[in-house]
């Protein structure tokens, strides 16, 4: 079954198509600048080099019909005919309550994710817009929507409501739905692989640190606990955005500034996390660099991201009550020994022992490393959220199949 995987953004559609159940990647590529002067696509297909083609694309009906054609290129494809995907499998970012698990697309879903492009003004209209052009352009080809959301719909009401006023959950849905869920299950399904053990027995911790990062609690398979909130504002420090905060601090600057909710709103996501502390960079590799010159706030600005991360493992080990595997993936999780290191010092409480080597000599590949006698296991898994969207898709477009 040859399945097509979308994610797409403001101004971008990056894609990759499986061949499945192999899980071989036969072509992938991203389109950017979608809407500005010139965009640009960057193709890629088995044993072929990088092609590039620059054209004006005003939208993602336009951007997915280039895309389609140069999967059927002659030269360039890895398709005869169009004809030949099987299904769609879109990232979407926000299913609030009603998606707890991937789905084919229907009027029904369509509906949801426009309901929610209120919650997420960045992603969903943009991963809507994805949707419509496909079914557009490949009209009788299912679609699947894999949804960030949609792990974290297994945390219990006492973990995902705020102790505010209960009408503004049952009027205005707010609450924690949780991000970056596809990464984080995943990552966890991959793990018990490698540990050859089945995920529902264990208490797994999963680090998603990227330039967005978020860590959850994994029991038994199912997300009980998630650092990323109403909306992925809440939790570890990050880049741009400042993680936990008490809402005083907005107030406050709020009034002593004259600041209007949207410019503090701008603030706490775009100015502030590793860069508003450091003043350097949102890139930690630009952070360790200034580390090493000798710049005091680049420290710091790391110093409270470690401190973050550890605090919230502590806690996700006692909602868990124990742990049996840790894992860090994404840009930092998987390339940044030292962030690892750092992180799980001082855990041997909770029986977490890394071997440094073992941790030193890792970069970006799955690797166990705690030493053999730690308790709890600490690996590496680098993320692959195609690939789960990828195998979500075939598994629902294969039971319609069969179902026909
Ligand atoms: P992502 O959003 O998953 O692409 O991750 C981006 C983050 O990963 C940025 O902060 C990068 O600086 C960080 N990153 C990537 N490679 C490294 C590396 N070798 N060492 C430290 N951080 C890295």
């Amino acid at each position: 079954m040859k399945i097509l995987v979308i994610n797409s953004g403001s101004s971008s559609i990056k894609y990759q198509l499986f061949s499945m159940p192999q899980e071989k990647i036969l072509a992938r590529g991203l389109l950017e600048r979608i809407g500005l002067s010139c965009s640009v696509l960057h193709h890629s297909r088995e044993g072929n080099s990088e092609l590039e083609i620059s054209k004006q694309i005003r939208n993602h009906h336009q951007g997915l019909k280039v895309v389609l054609e140069v999967l059927s290129h002659p030269e360039y494809g890895a398709v005869e005919d169009i004809d030949e995907i099987d299904a769609v499998g879109h990232r979407v970012v926000h299913g609030g309550e009603k998606y707890t698990a991937s789905c084919l697309v229907d009027d029904d879903l369509v509906s949801t994710v426009r309901e929610f492009c209120e919650l997420a003004p960045l992603h969903n209209p943009h991963n809507l817009a994805g949707i419509e052009a496909c079914q557009k352009l490949l009209p009788s080809v299912p679609q699947v929507a894999v949804f960030d959301t949609a792990f974290h719909q297994s945390i219990a009401d006492h973990a995902y409501l705020y102790a505010i006023p209960y009408l503004y959950y049952e009027k205005y849905r707010v609450r924690r739905y949780g991000f970056h869920g596809t990464s984080h299950r995943y990552v966890a399904l991959r793990a018990a692989q490698i540990l050859g053990q089945p995920l529902t027995d264990l208490r797994v911790i999963t680090c998603h640190l990227g330039n967005g990062c978020s860590i959850t609690a994994v029991k038994g398979g199912k997300s009980v606990e998630t650092s990323m909130g109403f909306t992925p504002l809440e939790g570890l420090v990050m880049g741009t955005r400042s993680g936990d905060l008490d809402p005083a601090v907005a107030f406050y600057l709020m009034e002593k500034l004259g600041l209007s909710a949207s410019q503090m709103k701008q603030i706490l996501n775009k100015k502030s996390g590793l860069l508003g502390v450091s003043e350097v960079s949102n890139d930690m590799r630009d952070i360790w660099k200034a580390k090493e010159a000798g710049n005091p706030r680049a420290d710091l600005s790391l110093r409270i991201f470690w401190h973050r991360l550890k605090k919230y493992i502590g806690a996700y080990a006692a909602v868990m009550n124990g742990l049996d595997a840790l894992i860090f993936t994404a840009g930092i999780g998987e390339n940044d020994c030292q962030t690892r290191e750092k992180v799980c010092q001082g855990m041997d409480y909770l029986g977490i022992e890394i071997d440094k080597d073992r941790n030193a000599a890792i970069q970006g590949e799955e690797a166990v490393i705690s030493t053999d006698s730690s308790r709890v296991k600490v690996l590496v898994v680098p993320t692959n959220e195609e690939l789960m969207i990828a195998q979500d898709t075939y598994q629902i477009a294969k039971g319609k199949t069969e179902g026909q």
